[in-house]
C-alpha cells in the first residue's frame, strides 16, 4: 500500500477545545501545522456545557467577530450573566459575572451543547496553514532527536507525518500523554461526572445563572443545572472518583433520587422530560503542578489534567492553553529549539505563571468544601452579613481575594464574626 509522506513543523493530535485553539493561533501566525481527530465534526462531548470569561476571551483575542457571531446565534450559545451556588443547609447566593447586570453589559459567559461549540471552533480551522485529517486513526508515534513521527489511517490511505514538535490535545486519555510521559503520568481522572439533556426545568433565573447544588447525599460533589436555549438545560453530578469508589456510589442513582425527591428541586422537575441518554465520562482536574511539556512535544487541556478543581471549568483552560502553546511554538520556530529547556521556559512556566494561582486556590477551595459544615457556616453567616455576602460574591470572581477564602484563618474569622 502507498504511504504519503508529510512534513511539518508542528502535528496537533486532537481539535476539541485545545487542539482548535492551539491551530487558529498558529494559523494566526503563519505556521504550517497538521490537525489530527479520531472523530468527525460536528461531534459530542460529554460535559456541562457551560463555557466562562476565559473561553469568551480566547476566542475574542483570535477574532472578534466570532463573539459577535456567538452573541447573534443566541438559539444556540445561551448567554449566562452569573452563576447561582446553593450550599448543603439550602441558602443560595447569586453571584453575577459582572457587577453590570444584563441591562448595561454583554453576558461574560454563555452556555453552548459541545456539539455545536466544537464544530463552531472546527469551521474555524481551514487556512492556507492548516491541513486537517478528521475521522483518522493513530496507528503509531515514535520520536528521535530530530523530532516526531506519527503514521494515520484515514480513508483507506496511510500517512506518515514526521513534525518537530507535537501538540497533545487529545483529552483526558491522551495518547501523547502516554507516550511521552508514560513513567509519571496518571491513568485514572480525579473526579467523574454524568450529563444528561432535560427541557421543562421551571423557575431558571431570570438571567441565564447557572446553579450549582451541593446536597448532603452527594459528598464531595455537586448537582448541576445549566440553562441552554429554547428552554432545554444540561443537567449534572459531578463527584471525585475516590469518593465514587470507596462508597461505592452509583452515580447515576444518586442523580435520579435528587431529581425526583430532593424537596429543593424535585417540583422543578416535574414536568420536564429527558431528552438523551444519560453519559459519564472522567474530569481530569488539576492536583498540582506536573511537567506538561518536553523534548518536541507540549500538553493543552485535558490531556495536561488542568480542569478547574473547584468549579469544574475545563474549556477556557484548554482554550487558554492551546493559545499559550501556538505562542511557545512561534518562539521555537523562530530560533530552531524544541528542547525541554525551551518549552519548560516558554510553555509550561508562562502557563503556570499565568493559571497556577488560580488553579492552586481553586483546589485549597475544593478541599476546604468537602467539609459540608464549613460551606453550611460560611454561607449562613453571609445570610447575616451584607459585608461577608459582598466579599463571597467578589471571591468567586476576583482571584486576589480567593487567596483569602483559601486561608484557615478566613474561617476562623467567619465563625468568630470578626
Ligand atoms: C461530565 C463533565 C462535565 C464538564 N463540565 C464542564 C463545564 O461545564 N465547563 C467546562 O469548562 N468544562 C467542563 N468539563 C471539562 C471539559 O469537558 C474538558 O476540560 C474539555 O473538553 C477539554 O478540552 P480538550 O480539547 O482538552 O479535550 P476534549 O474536549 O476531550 O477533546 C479532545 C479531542 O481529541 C480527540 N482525540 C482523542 N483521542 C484521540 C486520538 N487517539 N487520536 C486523534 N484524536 C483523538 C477527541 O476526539 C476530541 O475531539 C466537564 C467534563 C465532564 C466529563
Amino acid at each position: 500500500m502507498q504511504l504519503n509522506r508529510i512534513e511539518t513543523p508542528v502535528v496537533i493530535i486532537g481539535a476539541g477545545p485545545a487542539g482548535a485553539a492551539t491551530s487558529i493561533y498558529l494559523s494566526k501566525q503563519n505556521i504550517r501545522h497538521v490537525i489530527i481527530d479520531k472523530d468527525v465534526f460536528p461531534r459530542d462531548k460529554v460535559c456541562g456545557d457551560a463555557c466562562g470569561g476565559k473561553t469568551t476571551a480566547v476566542i475574542h483575542h483570535a477574532n472578534p467577530e466570532w463573539v459577535t457571531e456567538m452573541r447573534q446565534r443566541s438559539n444556540v450559545f445561551q448567554p449566562s450573566w452569573g452563576m447561582t451556588v446553593v450550599a448543603p443547609n439550602g441558602k443560595r447566593l447569586d453571584i453575577p459575572y459582572s457587577a453590570k447586570m444584563p441591562e448595561s453589559a454583554e453576558a461574560k459567559g454563555f452556555i453552548v451543547p459541545r456539539m455545536d461549540l466544537d464544530n463552531f471552533l472546527f469551521e474555524k480551522l481551514p487556512s492556507p496553514y492548516c491541513t486537517i485529517f478528521q475521522g483518522a486513526r493513530v496507528e503509531r508515534m515514535s520520536n528521535d532527536a530530530d523530532g516526531v513521527t506519527v503514521t494515520i489511517k484515514h480513508n483507506g490511505a496511510t500517512y506518515e507525518i514526521k513534525a518537530k514538535v507535537i501538540v497533545g490535545a487529545d483529552g483526558d486519555k491522551s495518547i501523547v500523554r502516554k507516550h511521552f510521559l508514560s513513567g509519571i503520568t496518571t491513568a485514572k481522572t480525579e473526579a467523574i461526572g454524568l450529563r444528561a439533556y432535560y427541557e421543562g426545568i421551571t423557575e431558571m433565573h431570570p438571567h441565564s445563572f447557572i446553579e450549582l447544588h451541593y446536597f448532603k447525599e452527594i459528598p464531595e460533589g455537586y448537582f448541576w443545572i445549566f440553562p441552554l436555549p429554547d428552554g432545554r438545560a444540561n443537567v449534572g453530578i459531578g463527584m471525585l472518583s475516590a469518593t465514587v469508589r470507596e462508597k461505592k456510589v452509583n452515580l447515576r442513582e444518586v442523580m435520579l433520587k435528587a431529581i425526583k425527591t430532593n424537596p429543593r428541586i424535585a417540583h422543578r422537575f416535574k414536568n420536564a422530560r429527558l431528552l438523551d441518554k444519560i453519559q459519564g465520562w472522567g474530569v481530569p482536574v488539576y492536583t498540582k503542578d506536573r511537567p506538561i511539556s518536553g523534548n518536541n512535544f507540549i500538553l493543552c487541556g485535558d490531556s495536561a489534567l488542568m480542569v478547574d478543581p473547584f468549579s469544574g471549568e475545563g474549556i477556557g483552560n484548554a482554550m487558554f492553553s492551546g493559545m499559550l502553546a501556538a505562542n511557545a511554538i512561534k518562539k521555537a520556530v523562530d530560533a530552531k529549539d524544541y528542547s525541554e529547556g525551551f518549552f519548560k521556559k516558554e510553555y509550561e512556566t508562562e502557563f503556570y505563571k499565568e493559571l497556577g494561582a488560580e488553579l492552586k486556590h481553586n483546589g485549597k477551595l475544593q478541599r476546604v468544601f468537602r467539609y459540608q459544615w464549613v460551606f453550611n457556616m460560611v454561607f449562613n453567616k453571609a445570610y447575616k452579613s451584607i459585608t461577608l455576602k459582598r466579599l463571597i460574591i467578589c471571591m468567586f470572581t476576583d482571584i486576589s481575594l480567593q487567596k483569602q477564602i483559601s486561608k484557615p484563618s478566613f474561617y476562623l474569622k467567619v465563625l468568630f464574626n470578626r
